[in-house]
């Protein structure tokens, strides 16, 4: 029987599991992941707001695994040797396999920034969200104890989707935890602090605009053009002018990093050949170096012909990618040659709190609340493919009419 180990359970992993187990091929699965459940990373933002509970967000990897073909095994995954066709758990299990299927998915990237990992919060799965959300109440409580108003300003570090999607969270959360401090929902101060001047630059200026204006208007203070130099403890320090080099400080007892992301450590501590993580894959999605390993998701990068630089990480591709490996690997069952993965983006939609969104649909600009709708349709239609039915009903999206 061919074994086939597949580590990781987020959106490439699960999609690839889920194609496999239909198939009529005489295969074995192991799957592998640190949590005993998936969560749904396009949403964290609002966990770590708190204006969604973690329940929401997830649901039992063992709900969707066919025990018939499938082992699940919690564990974390150490190491990588495609030599030997072996994979190294914190356990102390190793698994042998005939194929491999990688999607360990992304990380915080500091960039080597001072004070990150010390001073400032991360938002890369469920239990760092929950951390986020946590900490701020914590911080609420410290206003309301001491009146110092540093308790009361919550800083965003970086404004690409992630951190954009936050600060509409974060906006929703201020009636929560102006409560908790005693305060006003105004008093709550939030900061976006950014390196580059023209944001969401994958948007026309109008539509980036429209994002820029709603969350102004909304109370958020931007410091953009500001790359960020250091993080201290209740401090960000930013460059002011690029020409002096002179920096700037600003106080605040939340600080959340959202500058970006890296594919797993997993990937260079098992000696691929890589960047921040990611493997630039053959057109099949294989390892150029082993035809037995998919690397998929965010620790993969595909070039874009048409801009001749990888993809952006999304959930979108993630699972066309994943769909795609488990082509292939019943193609390489067969004997047959595999397919070549392409790609089409059907756009992209960014979510600014829980009732206006702006994104590309296809071609077309989407803004408002019809945006928002798209956003929870794709969510939705998401989780009914990789989840099923039951995943669906109970942590879809319905709360469409407003
Ligand atoms: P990103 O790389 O897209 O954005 C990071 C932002 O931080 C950039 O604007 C960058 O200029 C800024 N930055 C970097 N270093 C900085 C510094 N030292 N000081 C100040 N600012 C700094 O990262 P992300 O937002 O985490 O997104 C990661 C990936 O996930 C992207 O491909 C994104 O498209 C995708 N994503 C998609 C969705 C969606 O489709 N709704 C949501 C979230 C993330």
């Amino acid at each position: 029987m061919t074994e086939i180990v597949i580590l990781g359970a987020g959106y490439a992993g699960l999609r690839t599991l889920k194609e496999l187990q239909k198939s009529k091929e005489d295969v074995h699965i192991t799957l592998v992941d640190q949590n005993t459940y998936h969560f749904e990373a396009t949403d964290l933002h609002e966990v770590a707001a708190g204006t969604q509970s973690k329940e929401k967000i997830t649901y039992e990897i063992k709900d969707v695994v066919n025990s018939e073909k499938t082992t699940f095994t919690q564990a974390k995954v150490q190491k990588i040797d495609r030599d030997n066709q072996k994979v190294t758990l914190d356990s102390g299990e190793s698994l042998s396999y005939d194929y491999l299927v990688v999607a360990l998915g992304f990380q915080s990237e500091s960039f080597g920034i001072k004070g990150v990992s010390e001073n400032a919060l991360e938002m890369v799965d469920v239990d760092s969200a929950v951390k986020v959300h946590e900490h701020i109440k914590q911080m609420m409580q410290q206003y309301a104890a001491t009146k110092e108003e540093n308790y009361l300003k919550i800083v965003v570090c970086g404004a690409g989707f992630t951190g954009i999607e936050l600060l509409g969270s974060l906006i929703e959360g201020k009636k929560e935890f102006a409560q908790i401090a005693g305060v006003s929902p105004e008093k709550i101060q939030i900061y976006c602090v950014e390196a580059v001047t023209r944001l969401l630059p994958m948007f026309d200026e109008k539509l980036a605009d429209y994002a820029v204006k709603h969350l102004t208007d909304w109370g958020v203070q931007w410091r953009t053009g500001k790359p960020i130099k250091e993080i201290k403890p209740g401090v960000v320090v930013y460059q002011e002018n690029a020409e002096t080099g002179e920096t700037k400080e600003l106080a605040a007892q939340t600080i959340i990093w959202t500058t970006g992301v890296s594919g797993s450590h997993v990937i260079g501590e098992s000696g691929f050949s890589e960047r921040r993580g990611r493997v630039t894959v053959s057109a099949d999605l294989t390892d150029p170096d082993h035809k037995n390993v998919y690397v998929i998701g965010d620790v993969s990068a595909v070039m874009d012909p048409e801009t001749n630089r990888p993809y952006p990480t999304t959930a979108q591709i993630a699972l066309k990618m994943g769909t795609m490996s488990a082509k292939n690997i019943l193609h390489q069952l067969k004997g047959e040659k595999t397919e070549g993965f392409t790609f089409k983006s059907q756009g992209s939609v960014a979510s600014i709190g829980n009732t206006h969104a702006l994104g590309l649909v296809g071609k077309s600009a989407v803004k408002g609340y019809p945006a928002s709708f798209i956003k929870k349709m794709i969510m939705n239609k998401s989780l009914l493919e990789t989840g099923g039915i039951k995943e669906a009903m109970a942590k879809g999206r319905f709360d469409l009419y407003h």
